[in-house]
């Protein structure tokens, strides 16, 4: 197998056995970023220099016996995460010549952890979108199948991963941003806990709903970023004190039989039947391995998320992006595009005074009742199951002129993020005309441990990942 497309696991025991050298491993990613990416549009900046540079130093401790986590590992930043040096333009025109002073604190933990960094990600202005379309510096287009989008607004995370050129690549979900490209590109993609992996140095989009994270090939390459990332800073006040469990060495424990909840409202006629197909093939496979039963169970507050959503988040957006007015930093406000210009709009409208008690007050108090509507299921089933995404990955330019079908292809995943509930992502398998179809698993509040050990089984009596793309 080409180096560029080992998993953490596997390159990390090449390079302590001495097998490849972090070197060749990172030229590996930059040869095959230089050969597609022209065409993919993963990467807004590339940093080859001092990827090498920091690779030739991580062979140095390698061959000194030093064993850190991630020593030697070529990783992706998603262009929101702020990285001391290289420029950060969260995909906007806006930050398009800004270089941060300092480290997030995900990027700091993933260096000190000894990762090299290959580039920064291509995505959606600030994150506002779920196909990659809306960023200043072009649209991602999908390895599996070039004219179809690798779902937003982590593009060009999914798209480099799924396309061999780095191990591993950071994402924010706030509404889907994780899960859904790792769906639509046959990837492992989690949506941790709100609040369990810090905030601190990712420009905000909507900071109670923000959650930072990372697609990988595997549940296992999952568990060991998790672990890492996970845990207080001291930066991002919104972080509870709670443990960081072992993640890698929890995962391979047995599930035991599982209670797993079906709910009505994600089943319904609006899911393309490819998928409903596979999701249903892959819960079967999984009572198969862990034992358990399906319960039907319903959430019936999920009719309010999407509108809960585009009021609470805009409104969020709206103060966010104010600091960016040109006045006091930024380019000025026509360098916004239009998506971000929309939901400053919609936003600013639904916070002004003699509004904000018709809306904003109004989606926080739909937001308690879609809290607690999963609550409710979680003191009957352990885990609810449920497609990511109700349709196949789509066309460049098939919802573009159409915000709200755009806008609809969250449906089920961001109820989640209202709930600030952790979900992973599973590659369940491919349609007919050969597009990845993923699977996400909802869990209660810090049940990250469980979601993986789930995945985990399922991954290795399945084994997607070994599939690639062709290009
Ligand atoms: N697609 C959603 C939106 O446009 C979610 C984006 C995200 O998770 N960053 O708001």
């Amino acid at each position: 197998m080409k180096l560029n497309e080992l998993t953490i696991d596997q390159a990390q025991e090449g390079l302590f056995r001495g097998d490849f050298s972090s070197v060749e491993l990172v030229r590996a990613c930059l040869a095959r970023i230089k050969k597609a990416d022209s065409r993919i549009k993963a990467f807004i900046t590339v940093c080859e220099k001092k990827a090498l540079n920091q690779a030739r130093e991580a062979d140095q401790q390698l061959r000194k016996g030093i064993k850190k986590r991630l020593l030697g590992i070529p990783v992706a930043f998603k262009d929101l995460f702020v990285t001391e040096g290289i420029k950060t333009t969260a995909g906007s025109q806006v930050l398009a010549d800004f270089i941060p002073q300092y480290d997030a604190t995900v990027v700091r933990r993933f260096k000190e952890a000894g990762a090299i960094v290959v580039g920064k990600t291509n995505l959606d202005a600030w994150g506002h979108g779920s196909s990659g379309e809306n960023s200043a510096f072009g649209a991602t287009r999908n390895p599996w199948n070039q004219e179809y989008v690798p779902g937003g607004s982590s593009s060009g995370s999914g798209a480099a991963l799924a396309a061999g050129m780095c191990l591993a690549a950071t994402g924010t979900d706030t509404g889907s941003s994780i899960r859904l490209p790792a769906s639509f590109c046959n990837l492992v993609g989690m949506k941790n806990t709100y609040g369990r992996v810090s905030r601190f140095g990712v420009i905000a989009m909507a900071s109670s709903f923000d959650c930072p994270g990372c697609l990988t090939k595997t549940v296992k390459d999952q568990a060991a970023i998790l672990e890492i990332i996970s845990g207080q800073d001291g930066a991002d006040a919104t972080m509870p004190d709670q443990k960081v469990p072992d993640y890698s060495r929890i995962l391979s424990q047995e599930t035991g039989s599982l209670k797993i909840g079906l709910p009505k409202e994600y089943f319904n006629r609006g899911i393309d039947n490819e998928v409903g197909d596979l999701v249903k093939k892959a819960i079967r496979k999984i009572i198969d391995l862990s034992g358990g039963e399906i319960i039907p169970v319903s959430l019936p507050h999920t009719k309010y998320a999407m509108p809960c959503y585009y009021i609470l988040v805009p409104s969020e957006i709206s103060s966010n992006l104010a600091r960016y007015d040109g006045i006091r930093y930024g380019r000025g406000r026509d360098k916004f595009g239009d998506e971000a210009k929309r939901r400053i709009m919609l936003g600013t409208y639904a916070l002004s005074a003699g509004y904000y008690d018709a809306f904003y007050l109004k989606a926080q108090k739909i937001r308690t009742l879609i809290k607690r509507d999963f609550e409710k299921v979680f003191s009957k089933v352990d885990v609810i199951m449920a497609p990511t995404s109700p349709t196949l990955p789509f066309k460049l330019g098939e919802k573009t002129n159409d915000p709200l079908a755009m806008y609809l292809s969250d449906i089920l995943v961001c109820p989640v993020n209202i709930a600030g509930i952790p979900a992973l992502n599973l590659p369940v398998g491919f349609s007919k005309n050969g597009l990845p179809v993923g699977m996400q698993i909802i869990g209660s509040q810090f049940s990250e441990e469980k979601l993986l050990r789930i995945g985990y089984t399922y991954e290795q009596a399945t084994e997607w990942y070994k599939i690639k793309p062709k290009i």
